[in-house]
């Protein structure tokens, strides 16, 4: 999943200033867990990371095996999770397959009729005792040159940001280094959306990764972050658009109606402040939980993410890769 910027070109990197707040646990954390992320200093520290990104490059070579042209979005999210669970990991968000212009945050809904088609986009999430790896490729389900050199663009950029991302590097250092890598092949990156630091159940944990020179000089500490450019021929920036069905819980809070309330504890224990979908509620409580999270939503709960569109409606690739950051190393979990 990727992180949409509300503020516009001032709001951009402004996220840093809110993470201590984000930081008050709404579901709390076992003692292990809050002792562990005190001394991260080598990679014995980031274990779950590691395990979790071992599994992320399984599914997804299982998942490029399986996807073909119009197979059921549906049957193609159930089967990548079912095989996390093989795994012994779980889903860290629901699995995003997004098409064409949707650059992010579509999950088939539980009864969903879309077939694969087009350029497919796989955003896949493997989570180890809340420690996510974050990974994501795309697809050319229609023999189009267009989403060749896209998707291509994509991996490039990628790779230019990895090979950038250090300790201690200026974040406009990263941006521009993907920027560069895109705009080398014609394409465009999505100026608002962008990679993301990763800590224990959160995914967006407060820094952002620029998919462009946004002149940030802020320097990047040890920990875990996801880079993820997103090409397009278009405007390059994305917009809201429908209710995705994804959520995660943003705050602690009840509700009145009983069923309501079975399916908010459902959520903090199995979820915690992941995010969740509702093809997932429903699985469990049948579709009659879709008003009930709708009650959960209105009490100012969840957070309910919007599918992001890309504003001239031009077709959009992604790539994504997880990576640790310490003094001494670097380590690609998802490659
Ligand atoms: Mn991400
Ligand atoms: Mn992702």
């Amino acid at each position: 999943m990727t992180e949409k910027h509300y503020g516009g070109e001032a709001g951009f990197g402004a996220k840093e200033a809110v993470k201590t707040a984000k930081n008050t646990p709404i579901v709390k954390k076992e003692s292990k867990s809050n002792m562990k992320s005190e001394s991260k200093s080598d990679s014995n520290n980031y274990q779950d990371y590691i395990k979790a990104g071992k599994i992320a490059i399984q599914v997804v070579n299982y998942a490029k095996s399986i996807i073909k042209k119009d197979m059921l979005l549906l049957e193609i999210a159930d089967k990548i999770e079912s095989k996390i669970v093989e795994l012994k990991a779980k889903p860290a968000f629901p699995t995003n397959l997004s098409i064409n212009e949707i650059a992010a945050h579509f999950t088939p809904s539980f009864n969903d009729e879309t077939k694969a088609h087009g350029l497919l986009k796989v955003d896949i999430g493997v989570q180890i005792n809340g420690c996510t790896a974050d990974t994501a490729f795309s697809l050319d389900l229609e023999n189009s040159a267009e989403n060749k050199i896209l998707i291509g663009a994509a991996e490039s950029a990628l790779k230019a940001g990895l090979e950038k991302i250090n300790h201690n590097i200026k974040l406009k250092e990263i941006g521009k280094a993907i920027e560069n890598a895109m705009k080398s092949k014609g394409v465009n990156p999505i100026n608002n959306l962008s990679g993301h630091s990763i800590t224990e159940y959160d995914l967006h944990a407060g820094i952002t990764i620029p998919n462009y020179d946004n002149s940030s000089d802020f320097e990047l500490e040890e920990g875990v972050y996801a880079i993820e450019p997103f090409s397009t021929m278009g405007l390059g920036s994305v917009r809201d658009g429908k209710p995705s069905g994804i959520y995660h819980l943003q705050k602690d809070g009840n509700v009145r109606d009983s069923f309501a309330r079975e399916i908010l504890a459902f959520i903090a224990e199995e979820y915690r402040t992941l995010p969740f979908c509702s093809r997932w509620v429903c699985k469990k409580f049948g579709s009659r939980a879709l008003i009930a999270l709708k009650r959960i939503e209105e009490a100012g709960l969840l957070h309910h993410y919007r599918q992001l569109i890309e504003k001239s409606e031009a077709k959009v690739a992604q790539a994504e890769h997880t990576v640790i950051i310490t003094k001494k190393e670097k380590i690609i979990t998802t490659e």
